[in-house]
């Protein structure tokens, strides 16, 4: 991070330094709440978990050379200064607003349904072309990654693009006015988070929360295909939309697809066209390289700059990232799943070479309609003429309904399995030589297991 005081931090979270006053002008360099992560001059979060209290730490982190200590309690003996708050997690996002309104490089701020992470990657590998960037590591997206995320924006960064994530309304305006994005970026609006949001219209409303937050002139970017978020046409000033339909700000035609390689297209822009190749499979990396174009253009980069970004993008593990091992081709999407980017993936999976086999499970989180939503799942498998899906999890039972009644004669291989397990015991059965393997459920069922399973048995 850039420079800020002991002095500093405790006014801006409202909270109580106790220490030797001559330490009040110490400027921390980091903020972290993991105390292996302590560096020398760093401000350690205590923060109380579910199993482990941050608070037994202290004396460990003082050891490293923490700078200060931002605590609920009290320490004993503490070996420097701390800042006592009633809530440290509260305090570090009052304390990432202070920091980030000292910043005045641009701040692109993510969020969506489904892609924000894809998305976010895009978007840094188009303005790493032009700018040094600060990007959310992995998923670090909610109440506490956000302001982690924060503090890790360093003098040297010319531009942040950050990943919001939401379940809730309310907690968009808490995560963007810590953020003020110069930059607003929607994907879609699809069927996560039902539980508290319940339709797409509360979706939509929950993930506009950011734009009331942003900085003033803040730019707006939105999928122009999604009919939820097309509805932002009466907004002023208009956000830029992008998507495939030609009437849209920006689109893509041509659309080539590469298979497993990926796809080629034509970008069309007020600024002129280009063609690139994006790396990465999946239909929906058209979308999130036509939202990186419409930053990259927002931020004044030139056509050539974000074709190069979009060519040179990285895959991430567990979202479509390719393995292949010597018996065959794994596709790695097993870091989360709901139903659009489980037929998103399925669909990816279509253009494999060879057998085409999913291994598919639970999907968490989608409230009333679970059950229907993981049949839709298992119809949208068995019309995209998957050839073996083996399915594991309690709801998963449903996705394996849907593939029957849409394949009756039983022509594709489908079967369930109550855990990963017994799928373990069955795999060298069923796989063949040259298999495409897709692996993809949501979180909760830790499927990178099988993902290594493949690795260790390919
Ligand atoms: P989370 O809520 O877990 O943070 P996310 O919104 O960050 O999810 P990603 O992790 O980027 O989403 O993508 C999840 C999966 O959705 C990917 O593996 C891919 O299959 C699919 N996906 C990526 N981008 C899109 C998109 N624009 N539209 C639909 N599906 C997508
Ligand atoms: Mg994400």
């Amino acid at each position: 991070m850039k420079h800020m005081s002991l002095a500093e931090i405790a006014t801006a979270c409202g909270g109580t330094y106790v220490g030797d006053d001559s330490l009040k002008t110490v400027e921390v360099n980091g903020v972290v709440i993991d105390s292996r992560k302590v560096e020398p001059g760093y401000l350690f979060v205590a923060v109380k978990g579910e199993r482990v209290d941050g608070h037994t730490f202290i004396p460990s982190v003082f050891a490293k050379g923490a700078a200060c200590v931002l605590c609920e309690d009290a320490p004993e003996q503490p070996a420097g200064p701390y800042i006592q708050v009633s809530s440290t997690l509260e305090a570090i996002k009052a304390i990432a607003a202070c920091y980030r309104s000292t910043l005045t490089i641009p701040v692109v701020g993510i969020s969506g349904s489904v892609g924000k992470t894809s998305t976010k990657e895009m978007i840094a590998s188009i303005l790493g072309q032009h700018f040094y960037v600060l990007k959310t590591e992995g998923n670090f997206n909610n109440e506490i990654g956000l302001p982690l995320t924060i503090f890790r924006i360093r003098e040297e960064h010319e531009a942040a693009v950050l990943e919001m994530g939401i379940s809730d309304f309310g907690e968009m305006t808490t995560l963007a006015s810590m953020a003020k994005p110069t930059v607003c970026v929607l994907t879609n609006i699809g069927l996560c988070h039902l539980e508290n949001l319940k339709t797409r219209d509360g979706i939509l409303k929950a993930k506009t929360e950011m734009f009331d937050q942003a900085m003033p002139g803040a730019q707006i970017i939105v999928n122009g295909d999604d009919d939820k978020l097309i509805t932002l046409k009466s907004r002023t000033p208009q956000p830029t939309f992008f998507g495939l339909d030609p009437s849209l700000d920006l689109y893509a035609e041509n659309v080539e697809n590469l298979g497993l390689a990926g796809s080629r297209c034509d970008f069309v822009t007020k600024a002129g066209r280009f063609t690139a190749t994006i790396p990465i499979p999946g239909h929906h990396m058209v979308y999130n390289a036509l939202a990186g174009t419409a930053v990259g253009l927002a931020l004044g980069l030139t056509l050539d700059e974000i074709r190069a970004g979009i060519e040179t993008l990285k895959p991430v593990s567990g979202r479509n990232h390719l393995i292949h091992t010597d018996k065959w081709d794994i596709l790695d999407d097993c870091y989360n799943a709901n139903p659009v980017s489980m037929a998103a993936s399925l669909d990816v999976l279509t253009n494999a070479l060879g057998r085409k086999v999913a291994i598919l499970g639970d999907m968490g989180e989608l409230g009333e309609n679970e059950k229907l939503l993981h049949y839709n799942v298992g119809c949208h498998a068995a019309d995209n003429q998957i050839d073996a899906i083996f399915a594991v999890g309690e709801l998963s039972k449903e996705l394996v309904k849907g593939v029957h009644a849409k394949d009756p004669d039983g022509k594709l291989i489908c079967k369930h399995f109550d855990t990963k397990e017994a799928l373990f015991e069955a795999l060298p059965l069923l796989l063949m030589q040259g298999d495409s393997i897709l692996v993809k459920a949501s979180h909760f069922m830790e499927f990178p297991e099988i993902v290594k399973w493949l690795e260790d048995h390919g």
